[in-house]
């Protein structure tokens, strides 16, 4: 092959136009994809595979993955199904998701909003709650999400210190009595 760091090359096999991208580009093109999210593995390799390509592509994306320092400090696994990873489900809109809370300060009874968004397609939802403890959240996140989207396959947290002890297991007690 000529020296590909000054061509540009296009792979249409599958019918769309991928970029090949040389070597000293391709973990560039996975942290610009990646970072913007940082979504799970399967949806990095789709958001990755559907623009670009390279030889042994999933591998190194693995790699890179697991050495994702923001995803291995923020990420907390809820498996609540291994066996479902084994099915390729073209659509992975709310299997993981994002919790936060925010404080109201100028709010009296409902002083706290907790916030949940699907990772993959972004979408947001917010529910006011009267306090932080685990299981009002734990709660909230049930009746407002789970109850009309389903139990995600992975739940992210960025206030671990409130959420961490109670919640999760709660959490999880909770989502499978559904
Ligand atoms: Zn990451």
């Amino acid at each position: 092959m000529p020296d590909v760091a000054t061509s540009l090359y296009a792979d249409n096999s599958t019918g769309i136009s991928r970029l090949y991208v040389p070597l000293q580009l391709r973990r560039r093109v996975f942290d610009e994809l990646h970072g913007l999210s940082h979504p799970g593995i399967r949806c990095t390799k789709q958001l990755v595979g559907s623009k670009y390509i390279w030889p042994d592509m999933n591998k190194d994306i693995a790699i890179w993955f697991r050495a994702c320092i923001n995803c291995q400090r923020s990420k907390v696994h809820l498996h609540t199904k291994t066996l479902l990873v084994q099915f390729l489900i073209p659509d992975e809109r709310f299997t993981h998701v994002h919790l936060d809370i925010i404080k109201l300060h100028f709010v009296r009874r409902y002083k706290y909003c907790l916030t949940m968004i699907d990772r993959f397609t972004r979408w947001p939802e917010a529910a006011p709650m009267s306090d932080m403890e685990a299981e009002t959240v734990a709660r909230t996140f049930v009746n407002t999400w789970v109850s009309r989207f389903g139990t995600p396959q992975r739940l992210t947290c960025d206030r671990e210190g409130n959420l961490n002890r109670g919640f999760f297991k709660l959490c999880l007690n909770s989502l499978v009595h559904i």
